[in-house]
């Protein structure tokens, strides 16, 4: 019997709309950025063992349902050592006057450039890419996840994510967006931490922040 493809699932989270994912491989899966309703995300991941929990970054509306999630399902938390102290504090209000449903847990393992993160036949290696935050990572696909990458906040169409909240960089994000359009193949879609998702060609052409 052919091997079942693996599936992508996207849930749209917190009052931010919250892009949370759900990568799905042989049976494990990967969820990226549950910001909220944590709950409810792991109902919708009944069918499957999710074997890693893992944020962009530490900001709220990112975080805010990893709790949830990984007393739901067990699984592990990842975030970058940078952003782990900021995850932490998740259900407490924050700088932009908001607070989202529950601190982050200590992380189970921290992040650090090159780290690879195993999803059934998927990989998704770590490529620090701090300026929206100090510990922003981008998840770079490889094995049966070729041509996909998690960026979070640090890439959005045409444009980058806010550094003006605390922690944030903009001469940081710049070199993060010009090494990622160095090393990240053309082809590969882009998973923004919200709204619709993009492709490195098309942000290659367009945005003006990767030039
Ligand atoms: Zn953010």
């Amino acid at each position: 019997m052919a091997e079942k493809r693996d599936e992508l699932r996207r849930f749209t989270v917190t009052p931010l709309q919250t892009n949370c994912y759900a990568y799905v491989s042989a049976g494990e899966c990967l969820v990226v950025d549950p910001g909220g309703s944590g709950a409810a995300v792991a109902e919708h991941l009944s069918d499957v063992r999710v074997t890693c929990v893992a944020a962009t970054h530490g900001h709220g509306d990112h975080v805010g349902g990893v709790a949830a999630l990984c007393r739901a399902t067990g699984a592990p938390f990842a975030i970058h050592a940078a952003d782990a102290e900021l995850a932490r504090h998740a259900g407490e209000m924050s700088e932009v006057g908001r607070s989202y449903d529950e601190n982050a847990p200590a992380a189970d393992r921290l992040l650090a450039e090159g780290d690879v993160i195993e999803v059934g036949t998927a990989t998704f290696t770590v490529m620090e890419t701090p300026g929206h935050t100090p510990g922003g990572i981008v998840l770079v696909g490889g094995g049966s996840a070729e041509g996909l990458a998690f960026v979070g906040d640090t890439l959005f169409p045409g444009s980058h994510g806010r550094t003006d909240l605390t922690g944030g960089d903009e001469r940081a994000i710049l070199n993060s967006l010009r090494r990622m359009a160095a090393e990240i193949a053309p082809e590969t879609m882009l998973l923004c931490g919200h709204g619709p998702a993009t492709s490195m060609a098309v942000e290659l052409a367009r945005n003006p922040f990767l030039r």
